[in-house]
């Protein structure tokens, strides 16, 4: 019997066919949420990094001053 491990928790699956496994290579659609999650936070983050070109940080105080 077929097996994988779930590439977010390790939990050994056993299948048949890939069918049997709703959210293969995942144990459950939890697993599967927490791992593209994660990998989109780590996309997301490298991106912010390389995209550093001319923006600058502006701090706006939308406060009317009186005076
Ligand atoms: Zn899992």
């Amino acid at each position: 019997m077929p097996k994988v491990n779930c590439p977010n928790c390790r939990k050994i699956l056993f299948y048949r066919v890939i069918k049997d496994l709703p959210y293969f290579p995942f144990c459950s659609d939890r697993c599967k949420l927490i791992d593209f999650g994660a990998w989109m936070d780590e996309e997301y983050r490298i991106e912010e990094d390389i995209g550093n070109d001319g923006a600058k940080c502006i701090d706006e105080k939308g406060e009317g001053n009186d005076g």
